[in-house]
């Protein structure tokens, strides 16, 4: 594995700011920006390009003997990963409410979990990585240097969430996106394996009144000083 002083984990709930910060954090020190949830979003849309239930687990565990994912950079710097999945691009596909949720499923599957963990220990191995998702510092890259657990209070997430869809030019219901982000938090939080949580050595940062230079200053700062 890589060494660990070139490992930096940014976890946290849904609609918390991680991806913006995380793609921040890692330009700013010249590093690789992995983000693992878009590879659960991967899974999850080609469990709905198949017909197969995400908590079907023998099906599940069937579509990814040949699923092949890559993360591409941005087209446009500030946008998200590019994402193709078996060679075609689905980035903004995957980037929809349902999706999320459809992710939130299939990443309780232990079968799916290993997969994509191992996969992103193999795109780490080289160090200079800025890793975001749920469980990056607790289990992707667990002697990872520099831990971060980012949180802010609901309707903050939520707001910043339909703020990143309008954004996108996508319809947004408010309060149907607070309601998702309360239900993927707590399944993503009481799923047995690898559940959301901070890892005991991570600094956690409560950005609810923070804007995203504070958060990327905070966490630069913190890494400057170890
Ligand atoms: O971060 P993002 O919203 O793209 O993640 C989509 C879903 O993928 C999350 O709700 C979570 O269920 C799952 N996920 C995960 N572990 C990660 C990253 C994402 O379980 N490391």
């Amino acid at each position: 594995m890589a060494s660990p002083q070139q490992i930096v984990t940014i976890d946290g709930p849904s609609g918390v700011g991680k991806s913006t910060v995380s793609r921040a954090v890692a330009a700013r020190l010249g590093y690789t920006y992995l983000d693992t949830g878009a590879m659960y979003r991967a899974v999850a849309w080609k469990c709905l390009q198949e017909g197969v239930s995400p908590d079907d687990e023998q099906g599940v565990a069937r579509l990814l003997n040949d699923l092949d994912i890559r993360l591409l950079p941005p087209e446009r710097e500030g946008d998200d990963v590019r994402v193709l999945v078996d060679g075609r691009d689905v980035s903004r596909e995957i980037r929809t409410p349902e999706m999320a949720m459809a992710a939130s499923r299939v990443s309780a599957l232990g079968v799916v979990r290993q997969r994509l963990t191992r996969m992103q220990q193999e795109m780490g191995a080289a160090g200079r990585i800025v890793a975001e998702g749920r469980d990056t510092g607790t289990v992707v890259f667990p002697r990872a240097a520099w831990k971060f657990f980012l949180d802010a209070a609901p309707g903050e997430r939520a707001r910043r969430r339909a703020e990143q869809l309008r954004q996108r030019g996508q319809e947004v219901d408010k309060e149907e996106i607070l309601a998702q982000i309360i239900q993927r938090d707590r399944d993503d939080r009481q799923r047995t394996i690898a559940p959301l949580r901070a890892a005991p050595d991570a600094i956690h940062i409560d950005t609810t009144n923070l804007d995203l230079d504070q958060v990327v200053d905070l966490i630069l700062s913190h890494i400057r000083q170890k």
